[in-house]
């Protein structure tokens, strides 16, 4: 989902939808909307995900497990096709690993100082998440100067040709902790486009470490027990 919608944006977007298809008394519908807290973004905001949904690795596995069973007929055939998915899912680890312990990324924004700290602290796939965040920042600016009470700054964000979206920016000054109306670290635990704005204007060159969570770390793949190598072949072992 592109969008970061608050609950009052997402009920009017959803009513709207529903009017226009003449669908509001659709056992589907009718069954979606009373568990919308459930499944909506904009009621799941502020609970941690680990950036995935739920279902979504299960979905992945259906998609590539129907992909090689395709045109399988015997038992033999489905167990040898299931053992090669999971042998290509454990070299795509591999090659993950690899890839973040072994290359540096390249470099596709102008905030240098962040980027190359980003690309030091994460694993490749949360890197270019982080990046891709980077490139966003840009589209926000703030419609007026930060307001300054006791130990901290607040910033009032608006979008680039969307002037109702508005997000207010807290800014810890001494740890350099950043709070936004939209609750997406707390949900996604990665810093994104609005509080990597806000360093941009705070002129910080790092990640500060209240937005790094281990997780998603270089560091916290290299303590991981590997329940992978041991049934990988010695060659792939000595790429990691
Ligand atoms: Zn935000």
């Amino acid at each position: 989902m592109s969008s970061w919608w608050t609950i009052e944006e997402f009920d009017r977007e959803w009513r709207s939808v529903v009017h226009h298809f003449n669908v509001e008394d659709h056992p589907w519908v009718v069954e979606k909307d009373q568990t919308q807290s459930m499944w909506a973004q904009a009621y799941l905001t502020g609970h941690f995900f680990a950036n995935v949904r739920s279902t979504q690795r299960c979905e992945a596995v259906n998609v590539a497990l129907a992909i090689v069973l395709k045109g399988k007929k015997t038992y033999l055939d489905i167990v040898r096709a299931i053992e090669n998915l999971i042998h290509q899912m454990r070299i795509n680890e591999l090659n993950e690993n690899f890839a973040s312990s072994q290359t540096k990324p390249f470099p596709m924004t102008k905030l240098d100082d962040i980027e190359g700290n980003a690309a030091t602290l994460y694993t490749r796939a949360s890197f270019e998440l982080v990046q891709t965040e980077l490139k966003h920042e840009t589209l926000y600016r703030p419609i007026s100067p930060p307001v300054e009470v006791g130990g901290s700054r607040t910033y009032r964000l608006t979008k680039y040709r969307d002037p109702e979206k508005m997000y207010a920016m807290v800014v810890d000054v001494a740890t350099h902790t950043i709070t936004c109306s939209c609750m997406k670290f707390e949900t996604r635990g990665l810093p994104y486009r609005h509080q990597l704005h806000v360093l941009k204007l705070e002129e910080l060159s790092e990640i500060p470490k209240s937005l790094i969570l281990s997780r998603w770390m270089k560091e916290a793949k290299l303590s991981a027990p590997s329940f992978v190598d041991e049934y990988v072949h010695p060659e792939l072992k000595q790429m990691s």
